[in-house]
């Protein structure tokens, strides 16, 4: 804490030092550097809120991007910042999401006055329907986040005290006084949030760029965020996702340049892949197609409900009914006369442009010189199945573009100059780097030394963590709570633990044989011929010779347990599986999951 305090005062002597030097010099040059000196006092005072102690809580979004989710615990009082999931890793076989543990939550039920949600992606509302299950939390969020979130909920039969927020809006959650700031990021209505409550005062960016030229004319608040620094912060939590960008992110209106230029330049269908969230592009791809004289048709599950949602929502007001038309019904529509806007710039499977890609869509069969527009960058681990994607268009002689050839998409993450820009308005007491992988978060702390934050004041923390802040002090608490991965596979939810995860990861690696043997109790005889089964090991109807072998061990090694008098149900699963384990290895060099099941009749 003495460290700390010293390293403030140190700031400050620094600018003291400024001023003496600008004695002795003409009085105007004195006035003007009196002024900067104050200016330069004002960076570094900081009316830290109170002297009441607070944690910070990350369960989630730290050392990884996916399933944010931060507490503020003051007070008996907890504020929850988005519940987002995340997708499995690679080796998380068979595993549908992860979730952040709420095993926390869940003890501190008691203390929860509610969560307030900084914009519809699933890293930051994913989370909501397993939160709900457990505990009833009053829920904040803008006007398309909260259609989404009802959507979820609906699905899973869930209900929860839901409050519709706007940019502008301050409002209480117990004794937190949130305040709602406008941001720019690649879903509608994102928000940045300002929290002040007894502790003190904290800026959270959610995820944001800085667009002076957004589709939905509504750009960051940057004055808001100015008077809020000059207001004072005890701490900043912004986003790290493109902190290794060197300048800004491009602006959505480069988009609509190369959009028009594509409308421009053909006559034959206009088929537009992108993330069903980005509202305010889609809209755009529909704007273009009806100044081109073109009908639009939507694919794809998530497609279609966040689009009907955004309708409802008035976001694509307009935007005539008479320019759809049913995707079952496209077949009559000239090819320049049609855009179909569909999910699938992911690659994923199942996904409708997948199907195109392979004539498995019910309704779009692919034509030479269609236009396939990939308005999106694969997410990191996506890129293999993407690129499988794009060389099965290559064979449909459709034209593909993507984004790295064409400014078919921008990211919605701020790169480096964008935070610096967000670091000298907020100036900042503390800092935490959230929304991030580990070299993220050590990429953003170095750009906030940079800018002259002392190292000493920013804090990496991992899920679970504690960043302790009192008054003009703080430090971590490594494992303050659990921020392991709770991973969901069908209806189970944490059932599905590490010890769960090496059995299917050997099984996918080696495949599984089982032996059934049946044996009379009174005697020990063999009552029929043992049977062997492989699943995943070698293919049976080729390999016969080596099945005999393998059940020829099976017979030896019954011979010997009668011998040895050892026939009893535990000591045989033992002898089968070890003779068995030694056989196939010798032979094939694998170890596959060996069950022998043994049956006394
Ligand atoms: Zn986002
Ligand atoms: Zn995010």
């Amino acid at each position: 804490m003495a460290r700390l305090k010293n390293n403030y005062k140190r700031r400050n002597i620094k600018t003291n030092n400024s001023a003496t030097k600008a004695r002795g010099q003409s009085s105007r040059k004195k006035v003007k550097e009196e002024i900067v000196t104050k200016a330069a006092i004002k960076r570094t005072k900081h009316p830290a809120g109170g002297s009441v102690p607070y944690r910070v809580i990350p369960l989630g979004g730290l050392k990884e991007i996916g399933k944010n989710c931060t507490l503020i615990e003051c007070n008996d009082e907890i504020l929850i910042i988005d519940c987002g999931f995340a997708f499995p890793e690679y080796e998380m076989f068979g595993i549908d999401i992860v979730i952040p543990d709420f095993s926390y939550l869940k003890e501190n039920s008691g203390k929860i006055k509610g969560l307030i949600i900084t914009h519809g992606h699933e890293d930051h509302i994913g989370g909501i329907p397993y939160l709900l299950r457990e505990l009833n939390v009053p829920v904040y969020a803008s006007p398309l986040a909260m259609g989404l979130i009802e959507h979820k909920l609906e699905e899973n039969g869930l209900w929860c005290e839901t409050h519709v927020i706007r940019a502008g809006d301050i409002f209480n959650v117990g004794s937190f006084r949130v305040e709602a700031i406008q941001t720019n990021h690649s879903i509608a209505d994102s928000l940045a949030f300002s929290v002040r409550f007894p502790g003190g005062h904290i800026v959270h960016t959610g995820d944001f760029k800085v667009d002076f030229a957004p589709l939905d004319g509504k750009v960051i608040d940057l004055r808001r965020l100015a008077q809020l620094g000059d207001e004072g912060v005890d701490l900043l939590l912004c986003d790290s996702t493109n902190v290794m960008r060197t300048g800004y992110t491009p602006s959505e209106a480069v988009v609509r340049k190369s959009i028009d230029e594509i409308f421009d330049n053909t006559d034959k269908r206009i088929i537009i892949a992108t993330f069903s969230s980005n509202v305010h592009r889609i809209k755009y791809f529909m704007e273009a197609s009806m100044k081109h004289n073109r009908r639009i048709a939507v694919s794809g599950k998530s497609m279609e409900n966040v689009l009907s949602l955004a309708r409802e929502l008035g976001y694509l007001d307009n935007i005539p009914d008479s320019v759809f038309v049913r995707i079952s019904d496209i077949r009559n529509i000239p090819d320049g006369s049609l855009t179909i806007i569909t999910t699938g710039s992911q690659g994923e499977p199942m996904s409708a442009l997948t199907r195109m890609a392979y004539d498995q869509h019910k309704s779009v069969r692919l034509k030479k010189n269609d236009v396939v527009v990939f308005s999106s960058s694969p997410i990191p681990g996506n890129e293999k199945v993407v690129s499988q994607v794009v060389n099965q268009l290559y064979e449909k002689n459709v034209k593909v573009v993507l984004a790295s050839a064409m400014d078919v998409h921008v990211s919605g993450h701020a790169s480096s100059e964008e935070l610096k820009l967000i670091h000298t308005l907020i100036r900042p007491r503390f800092f935490m780097p959230a929304h991030g992988e580990h070299r993220h978060l050590v990429e953003h702390s170095r750009l906030a030394q940079s800018l002259g934050q002392p190292e000493e004041h920013i804090f990496i923390l991992s899920n679970g963590d504690a960043l302790c802040i009192d008054g003009s002090s703080a430090h971590i608490e490594k494992g303050y709570t659990s921020g392991e991965d709770v991973m969901v596979d069908g209806y189970g939810v944490g059932d599905v633990g590490n010890a769960v995860l090496r059995e299917r990861k050997h099984l996918s690696q080696s495949g599984l044989v089982t032996i059934a043997v049946a044996l009379d109790t009174a005697t020990g005889s063999l009552m029929a011929v043992p049977e062997m089964r492989t699943i995943g090991l070698v293919y049976e109807v080729e390999h016969k010779d080596f099945l005999d072998e393998a059940l020829s061990i099976v017979y030896n090694t019954i011979g010997k347990c009668a011998e040895e008098g050892t026939l009893d149900e535990s000591s045989l699963t033992k002898a089968i599986r070890s003779d068995m384990k030694s056989f196939i290895y010798r032979q094939t060099k694998r170890s596959p999951v060996i069950i022998p099941i043994i049956l006394y009749v």
